[in-house]
């Protein structure tokens, strides 16, 4: 017998694949109508995917910051100068391989998360299949959360 957990952890939509996470950082930046790559206005969502560019994650594919050693403590980032990002150098795009990295990075903790979500449910698995048909419906309607699979 198998069962499944209703509150399952789940990876944001947009982190699902390398592919994913770079469209929701393109569709962000045709969205806030910046200037990515240095391109002209107007530049659609269709024209950045043909491109084949990989999006720069620190600045949004502006190719600059505000200077984080010139932050007011009351006015914020208001006043402060731009400097090049020093991830993409200015560029606005990083390579893949780099982007390929802050995606690992960015899914690490969902991946720890469902990894121990599976852990335990399979030692509650093992745990009901000591349990009657009867005790485990006396839990399902207790908790709620222990769900056969199969039905
Ligand atoms: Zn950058």
């Amino acid at each position: 017998m198998s069962y499944a957990w209703k509150n399952e952890p789940h990876m944001p939509s947009y982190l699902h694949s390398l592919e994913a996470h770079r469209l929701s950082y393109l569709k962000a930046i045709v969205e806030n109508h910046s200037r990515p790559f240095n391109l002209s206005p107007g530049t659609t969502l269709e024209n950045l995917i043909e491109l084949d560019l990989w999006p720069c994650t620190r600045c949004m594919s502006d190719g600059k910051i505000f200077d984080p050693a010139d932050y007011d403590i009351i006015e914020g980032n208001k006043l402060a100068r731009h400097i090049a990002c020093p991830l993409c150098g200015g560029r606005g795009h990083i390579s893949k391989e780099l982007f390929q990295k802050i995606h690992d990075k960015a899914i690490r903790p969902y991946r720890r998360t469902i990894k121990k979500h599976i852990e335990i449910a399979l030692e509650v698995e093992k745990i009901l299949e000591k349990l009657t048909e009867e005790e485990i419906k006396i839990l399902e309607k207790w908790y709620g959360y222990v769900e056969p699979s199969r039905r």
